[in-house]
Parts: structure tokens; C-alpha cells; sequence
């Protein structure tokens, strides 16, 4: 039997960098994959299914949920989203370490459910500069962008629940900081 691979649970405010922070820790050891989660969000300019994300209608979204398919999913800025349960129990029991990039709704259901998770908290240098960041990316409309930062004070409060937090102020520096949490529980 192989050694249990881990989960890493990387959290934050929606337009913290948890995507790109994760880009650059991946591709890393062959052990190490992340994971693909499912959502009823239609896709961006350039997003892949079963790349980005699972993109799925509403009806396959429900139906999974009823079957059970889901780790934790939940209703994040309008739309659903959810991990996958299967592609992770079973990577996880081959061996192989996870990172799941999800949010704090999300998060809190894998930290009550797998305590054994190690979870991650990526904070920005400041509301003003997740503000900018999330104007700059143009992907949302100004009423969500407003959604997404008044949700950002409530989910900072969360911070000190997570094993570890990382202020993403510089990508490189950030990146470093979550390569090393992760080379620690898996060397
Ligand atoms: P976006 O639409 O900008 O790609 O993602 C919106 C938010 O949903 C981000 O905070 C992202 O990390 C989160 N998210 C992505 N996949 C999942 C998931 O499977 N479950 C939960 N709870 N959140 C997710």
C-alpha cells in the first residue's frame, strides 16, 4: 500500500491569486497534481473544460449532488462549484498529493469533514490592492466586482481558522512560501 498522498487546501478572496500561485507551484513533483474542480459558471475566454474547470449545465450539477459526487460544493458569487469526491479519494489513496484551490465556504467543509487536510490561507497585501487586482483581470462586471470585495472583509476574518497563511504582496515570494509548506508535509 502506498503512503496516503495530502490534501492542500489553498483558500482566499475571490481575485487573491490562488489560481496563478498555484500555476507556479505545478508542475512540481510527479506526486503532486491539482485538482479540477466542477462549476455551472459558463467559461472565460480561454478556459478549458477539464482543464480550468468541469464546466457543467445546472441539471448535470444538481444530479451529481444528489449522487453524492461531491466532496463540498457551494454557491459562490451566483454560481455553483464543487470538488469532486471520487478523483480525490482515490488519488489520495494511490499516493498521490493534492492541491485544491477552492473558497472559504468550501474550505470550511473539507477542514470539518477531512481533518487531516492542510489548509491555506492567501490574504492580499490590502482590500485596496484586491481591488485593483480584481478590476485589472476585466472578467467581471462592476457589480460583481463590488460582490466579490464586500465578501472579501467577512472571509479575512476567517484567516486564523487555516494551518498557514501566505500574504500574496509578491507572486514569486508567495509562491516560495507555499512550495516550502508543501515540500514539508510531503518529504
Ligand atoms: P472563479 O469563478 O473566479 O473561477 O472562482 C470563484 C471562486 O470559486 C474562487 O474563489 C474559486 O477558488 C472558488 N472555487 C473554485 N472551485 C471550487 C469548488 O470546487 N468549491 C468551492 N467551494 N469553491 C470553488
Amino acid at each position: 500500500m502506498p503512503k496516503k498522498g495530502k490534501l492542500f487546501v489553498i483558500s482566499g478572496p475571490s481575485g487573491v491569486g490562488k489560481d496563478t500561485l498555484v500555476g507556479l507551484v505545478l508542475p512540481g513533483p510527479a506526486n503532486l497534481e491539482r485538482v479540477v474542480t466542477a462549476t455551472t459558471r459558463p467559461p472565460r475566454p480561454g478556459e478549458r473544460d477539464g482543464i480550468n474547470y468541469w464546466f457543467l449545465t445546472a441539471e448535470e450539477f444538481e444530479r451529481r449532488i444528489k449522487a453524492n459526487e461531491f466532496l463540498e460544493w457551494a454557491v459562490v458569487h451566483g454560481n455553483r462549484y464543487g470538488t469532486p469526491a471520487p478523483a480525490v479519494s482515490e488519488k489520495l489513496a494511490h499516493g498521490i498529493s493534492l492541491i485544491l484551490a477552492i473558497d472559504i465556504q468550501g474550505a470550511k467543509s473539507i477542514r470539518d469533514e477531512m481533518g487531516e487536510a492542510v489548509t491555506i490561507f492567501i490574504a492580499p497585501p490590502s482590500f485596496k490592492e484586491l481591488e485593483e487586482r480584481l478590476r485589472g483581470r476585466s472578467t467581471e462586471c462592476d457589480a460583481e466586482i463590488n460582490g466579490r470585495i464586500e465578501a472579501a472583509e467577512d472571509e479575512m476574518a476567517q484567516m486564523d481558522k487555516y494551518d498557514y497563511a501566505i500574504v500574496n504582496t509578491e507572486i514569486e515570494q508567495a509562491a516560495g512560501e507555499l512550495k516550502q509548506i508543501i515540500e514539508s508535509h510531503t518529504s
